[in-house]
């Protein structure tokens, strides 16, 4: 392996274990197992069927459904109609859910403070990073596809002469910059392949 990729996976690895440790405390603090406080967090960003939830957390529907049959036991979630489906429900946060999971600080408060202190720009640029990452680990099944994007039909990436505001969601009519890039967009419509690949062409090539 290249010495400098080994240096990369270092550093990723670092902050995996960070993040884990905090949301670990965090839940601890809560009364939440890790796997309730990542299915609090999740909803609490867009509610999410169940079996979504399964694929998130990496776990087998079974294992999810007794995270969120707790959750739902605490009053933290319950489950809502799904307005893409009459015959599916979502797991949606409560009013309690939301209280405690603000409390927590979402669970990553040291990691927050020190992404939040980052220069825009290097937000921006993690950003952008991030999302090339993702989607090349999608590409080889290494995580479910996101709502994303680089996935959604109403991205169009580079659309614009603007360098601050290079790209344009369809779905608000608007440009944006790298920095909001979306990684679980409520409002994300999945695209066929080709409008993903040009969006890869033109993503990768700036
Ligand atoms: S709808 Fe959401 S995912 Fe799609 S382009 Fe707009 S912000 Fe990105």
């Amino acid at each position: 392996m290249d010495g400098q990729i080994a240096h990369i996976l270092y550093g990723i690895g670092r902050l995996a274990a960070v993040q884990r440790a905090e949301q670990w405390q965090a839940g601890t603090a809560g009364g939440l197992s890790p796997a309730q406080l990542e299915i609090l967090s999740r909803v609490a960003v867009r509610p999410m069927r169940s079996g979504e939830l399964a694929q998130h957390l990496g776990v087998s529907a079974a294992s999810a459904s007794d995270s969120i049959g707790a959750l739902e036991g605490k009053g933290l979630v319950q489950r809502g109609p799904d307005p893409d489906d009459a015959r599916a429900q979502r797991v949606v946060p409560t009013e309690a859910g939301l209280a405690l999971l603000a409390r927590l600080d979402g669970g990553s408060r040291r990691m927050a403070d020190v992404l939040a202190a980052l220069p825009e720009g290097d937000r921006a640029d993690l950003m952008r990073v991030l999302t090339g990452i993702i989607r090349g680990l999608q590409e080889v099944g290494a995580i479910p596809v996101q709502r994303m994007c680089l996935t959604c039909r109403h991205f169009r990436a580079h659309a614009h002469e603007d360098a601050a505001r290079p790209h344009h969601c369809d779905f608000v009519d608007a440009a944006f910059g790298d920095a909001m890039l979306r990684l679980d967009c409520g409002d994300h419509g999945t695209a066929g392949p080709d409008h993903v690949a040009a969006n890869l062409r033109r993503f990768g090539r700036a």
